[in-house]
């Protein structure tokens, strides 16, 4: 059997009709940029998260970009942030001028260590960024509490996110805003790279909005210098075919879940995922952790299984950062992760017999290593 880690084919089956129609009427009305269909998408993502605007523009990581420059972020400034993500979350930090600060990550959810928040302030300090890693929401309820002792921003990276909620809100409607990643991959992904921002405060969106588009809200009437990041007419028809299921999809993703749960449960090689009491775990990944996951990957390819390591250098380790002079003493539970986890296969269309197979290769795999060992 061969079952990867994602199947986008498998949705797009299901819904063929649908998103084909879809094209053919953006083809059909030239409607490629802005237009209705981008307006349509706005206002419906905006109302299913319960949140006041929806700015729409090119990717998840121009969300965080133009986002941050509009709250004033620049040089002189410091963001804080988590050290385990998508590089874009702390990438467009550097982007606006600003120094990117990590704080280690919680044992338990993967998300940014709330304690640790506070020892990273400094004067220079303007905002956090906490990224809903995985799906399951970082303790908001901590963050927005220091955050507002210090007179900081927050920015949710929700891009692996959707529909996910901390003590019943809706992850997005937190934080000061929000970024959404609509890359195909994500839980609403299109054909292509989208991204959208989400916030309740009118003047940012208005900002947003503006900056994104050249700088103008009417044509030839560019109030200041902006940048080009929009979501094409194609991408939002997609969306909208997409967005009334993203309910059902994420209903699915987490009786995946469960699934690997109760089949994995009883095997001391591994840790499963938590969700935390009061909180929906939105399951973009389903994320294990093993001391033997570089044999355990290996083996699962060999049986026509796909899985990933999201990621395997913590950020603050990359490269891209040496110039911070980190250690990995800093960062000690990010880099623990790094050599640990292994994401399984997890989309809404993955089904039963299939994670049983999987489930069965897993466990197969440690009696083989009891055995050897
Ligand atoms: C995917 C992702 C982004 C960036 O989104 P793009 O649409 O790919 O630019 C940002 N942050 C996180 C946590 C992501 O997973």
């Amino acid at each position: 059997m061969q079952i990867p880690l994602v199947d986008l084919y498998a949705q797009y089956q299901q819904i063929k009709s649908e998103i084909d129609s879809a094209i053919e009427d953006v083809i059909r009305n030239s409607a490629f940029i802005r237009g209705e269909h981008v307006q349509h998408f706005e206002k419906k993502f905006s109302e299913l998260l319960g949140a006041n605007h929806c700015v729409s523009c090119g990717n998840g990581t121009d969300a965080l970009y133009i986002v941050m420059k509009m709250m004033g972020i620049g040089h002189g400034d410091e963001v804080i942030t988590t050290a385990h993500s998508w590089i874009a979350t702390s990438e467009t930090i550097t982007q606006t001028g600003a120094k990117v600060v990590f704080v280690d990550t919680e044992r338990d959810a993967f998300t940014i260590d709330t304690d640790q928040i506070e020892s990273k302030i400094t004067p220079r300090t303007k905002a956090i960024i906490p990224v809903h890693l995985y799906g399951h929401p970082a303790d908001m309820g901590t963050i927005m509490e220091v955050a507002s002792r210090y007179g900081l921003k927050v920015i949710e990276d929700c891009a692996q996110a959707h529909l996910a909620e901390y003590r019943n809100i809706k992850v997005g409607n937190i934080g000061d805003a929000a970024t959404f990643s609509f890359y195909p991959g994500k839980n609403l992904g299109a054909y292509g790279d989208a991204g959208a921002i989400v916030t309740n405060d009118p003047t940012l969106a208005e900002k947003c909005r503006k900056f994104a588009n050249h700088g103008s809200l009417i044509k030839h009437d560019h109030q200041i210098e902006g940048i080009n990041s929009r979501l094409d007419g194609l991408q939002a028809a997609i969306l909208n075919v997409k967005l009334p299921y993203l309910e059902k999809w994420t209903e699915q993703r987490i009786k995946i879940a469960k699934l690997y749960d109760n089949l994995l449960g009883d095997n001391d090689g591994i840790e499963l995922p938590i969700t935390k009491k009061g909180y929906k775990h939105a399951f973009h990944l389903y994320v294990i952790k093993t001391e033997k996951r570089d044999e355990l990957r290996k083996y699962l390819a060999d049986n026509g299984i796909g899985t990933a390591i999201q990621y395997p250098v913590a950020l603050p380790l990359l490269p891209a950062y040496k110039y911070l002079g980190h250690t990995s003493d800093q960062f000690k539970v990010a880099h623990d992760h790094q050599n640990r986890i292994l994401s399984l296969p997890m989309y809404p269309e993955l089904d039963k017999g299939k994670v049983e197979y999987i489930a069965e290769q897993i466990m197969r795999f440690f009696q083989a290593h009891e055995v050897y060992q």
